[in-house]
C-alpha cells in the first residue's frame, strides 16, 4: 500500500463528545446523542456512542447520520453515568462500520473505548512496528494505534488501577505524533487529551455537576451546559467520581508554537461555534469585510454560497455596501457535496444542493462568495448557474486564500494535484471558472482579519509550511482541467 493509499484511509475529519453526567442520573448517553446531534456537520458517515454504568461499557455504533442510528430503543441500551461519542467522515475506501467509533477494546487493564478527531502522522510506522511485535489490528483507522500502544504499555502501577491508566495514555501519546482530540473512557474514568499543536478544536462545558468535553461549543449550546474554555494544547483533563483534574502532558518548549486549524475558522466549524476562543461568525464576517478591502467589485448584488459563504458574503455586503441577498438557495436535505465520495456524484451534488433564483438575478452583476476552492468543481457550476439564471458578470470572491496543499491533520482534503490552486493561477482558475473575476483573500489579510499572530496557526493547506513531518507522497502528474 503507498502512501496516498494509506492516507486515504487514515485521514479523518470528526466530531467527539464526552460527558461525565450528573451524579445519580443515567442519561449520560442521551446528552451525548443530543452533542452528536450538533456536531454532526463534521462527520456523517458513522457514529457511536459508548456508555459506562460503572461496571460495564456498554456500545453502539452505526453507519449513517446520528438520528438514524441512536432510535429510543437503541439509547435504551446505553443507560450510564458518562458516555462518549462520535461522528465520523472518512475519504473513500474505508468507508465500514468497523472503522466506525469509539473504538471499544478489553485489555488488561480492563475496558476502553476511545473516539478520536484528528490525523496521526506516523500511524503507519507505529502500526507495521505494533504488528510486527504481535498486535492484530480490527480496523483501518490509525486511532487503533493509540489503544495498542495502551495495551502495551508497562507502568508501575496496578492494572485497572487509575493510575496506570493514565500512565497508559501518557506513554502512548508520548510516542503518536500529529493531530488529535481525543475523549477516552473506562467504567469509572473520563479523559479528554488535545494534541500539543493543538490542531482540532476541544472544549470544556458544565452542566450543573457535571462536566462535558465536545470538538465545538454546539454540543454544548444545545444540551445547555455552560462554556468554560478551550482544552489546552497539550493538556490532558481527567473527570471521574473525585472531580476534575489537568495536566500537561507535554510541558516545555513545544508548547511556544501551537497549531490551531486555520481552516476550521473559515469552513469545517459551524458558525455559531466559539472555536479556539473565538466566535466563528465574526471571524469569517471579518474575513468577508477583509476580502471587500482586498479584492472590491462594482456589482448590484452579493449572494453567498450557502451554507458555509453565508458570514463572509454578510461581512462583504456590510463593508463594501453592496446590498445582500440569497440569490443561491440550498437544498439542505441533501450532505456536503464534497462528503460524497465518488466523483460523478459530486458534479451532480452541486444541482441537487443550489439553485438560482431567477428573477433576482436577471440582468445583474453578481459577487458571488464561497470559503474556499478546493478542486473548482462547485465554482465552475455556480458561475454556470448564475449565467443562466440571467446574471450580466459573475466576480468569484473566496474568503480564503488558495488551497494548494493537502491537509495532514485531520481535514480531509483531496491529494496535491487534484487541488486546483496547486498548479493554477488565479487567473487561470478565473477561466477554468468562466467568471469575469476572480479574488481570493490573502493571507496576510486572513491573519490581519483574525486579528491574531499566525504563529498560534497551522495554515499548511495555504502556505505549504508545514509544522510536523509527514510520510512524502509520490510525485504524480498535475491536474488537468477538462473542459478548460
Ligand atoms: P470544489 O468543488 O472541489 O472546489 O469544492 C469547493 C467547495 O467545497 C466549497 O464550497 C467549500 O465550501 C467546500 N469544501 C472545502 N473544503 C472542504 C472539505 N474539507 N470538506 C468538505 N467540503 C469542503
Amino acid at each position: 500500500m503507498g502512501y496516498e493509499a494509506a492516507f486515504d484511509k487514515l485521514a479523518d475529519e470528526c466530531g467527539v463528545f464526552g460527558i461525565w453526567a450528573i451524579p445519580g442520573d443515567h442519561e449520560a448517553a442521551n446528552f451525548a446523542y443530543l452533542g452528536l446531534h450538533a456536531l454532526q456537520h463534521r462527520g456523517q458517515e458513522s457514529a457511536g456512542i459508548v456508555a459506562t454504568d460503572g461496571k460495564t461499557l456498554h456500545v453502539h455504533r452505526g453507519m449513517g447520520l446520528v438520528a438514524d442510528i441512536f432510535t429510543v430503543p437503541v439509547l435504551d441500551t446505553l443507560k450510564g453515568v458518562a458516555a462518549i461519542g462520535h461522528v465520523r467522515y472518512s475519504t473513500a475506501g474505508a468507508s465500514h462500520l468497523k472503522n466506525a467509533q469509539p473504538i471499544a477494546i478489553q485489555y488488561a487493564g480492563g475496558a476502553l473505548a476511545l473516539a478520536h478527531n484528528g490525523n496521526l502522522v506516523n500511524a503507519e510506522q507505529l502500526r507495521t512496528d505494533l504488528e510486527t511485535a504481535g498486535s492484530i489490528f480490527q480496523t483501518t483507522s490509525d486511532t487503533e494505534v493509540v489503544v495498542h500502544l495502551m495495551a502495551r504499555a508497562r507502568t508501575e502501577f496496578r492494572p485497572g488501577s487509575r493510575e496506570h491508566l493514565l500512565a497508559a495514555l501518557r506513554q502512548a501519546l508520548g510516542k503518536v505524533k500529529g493531530a488529535y482530540s481525543l475523549v477516552l473512557l473506562t467504567e469509572s474514568t473520563l479523559v479528554g487529551a488535545r494534541d500539543p499543536m493543538g490542531f482540532r478544536p476541544l472544549v470544556l462545558g458544565r452542566l450543573k455537576g457535571s462536566y462535558v468535553l465536545a470538538s465545538e461549543t454546539t454540543a454544548l449550546d444545545l444540551i445547555e451546559a455552560e462554556y468554560i474554555r478551550e482544552i489546552e494544547p497539550g493538556e490532558l483533563v481527567v473527570i471521574d467520581e473525585s472531580g476534575f483534574h489537568s495536566e500537561r502532558i507535554f510541558p516545555g518548549p513545544g508548547l511556544e508554537r501551537t497549531g490551531r486549524c486555520v481552516f476550521e475558522h473559515i469552513y469545517f466549524a459551524r458558525p455559531d461555534s466559539v472555536l479556539f476562543g473565538r466566535s466563528v461568525y465574526a471571524t469569517r464576517a471579518a474575513f468577508g469585510a477583509r476580502l471587500s478591502v482586498e479584492k472590491p467589485a462594482q456589482a448590484d448584488l452579493v449572494l453567498p454560497v450557502p451554507d458555509s459563504g453565508v458570514p463572509a458574503a454578510i461581512g462583504y455586503s456590510n463593508a463594501s455596501g453592496i446590498p445582500f441577498a440569497m440569490g443561491l438557495v440550498r437544498s439542505h436535505y441533501v450532505g456536503r457535496t464534497f462528503i460524497e465520495p465518488a466523483q460523478s456524484i459530486r458534479h451532480f451534488g452541486v444541482k441537487l444542493k443550489l439553485n438560482a433564483v431567477k428573477d433576482m438575478l436577471k440582468g445583474k452583476r453578481i459577487v458571488v462568495v464561497d470559503d474556499s476552492v478546493v478542486r473548482g468543481t462547485t465554482s465552475r457550476k455556480i458561475v454556470k448557474m448564475l449565467r443562466s439564471a440571467g446574471a450580466s458578470e459573475v466576480h468569484m470572491r473566496i474568503s480564503s486564500p488558495p488551497t494548494a496543499w493537502p491537509c495532514y491533520y485531520g481535514i480531509d482534503t483531496p491529494t496535491r494535484q487534484e487541488l486546483i490552486a496547486s498548479s493554477h493561477s488565479v487567473d487561470e482558475i478565473a477561466r477554468y471558472i468562466t467568471a469575469d473575476s476572480l479574488g481570493y483573500l490573502s493571507l496576510e489579510g486572513m491573519y490581519a482579519a483574525l486579528g491574531e499572530d499566525r504563529s498560534g496557526y497551522c495554515d499548511a493547506c495555504f502556505s505549504g509550511e508545514y509544522l510536523l513531518d509527514f510520510p512524502k507522497q509520490r510525485p504524480q502528474a498535475p491536474l488537468r482541467l477538462v473542459g478548460a
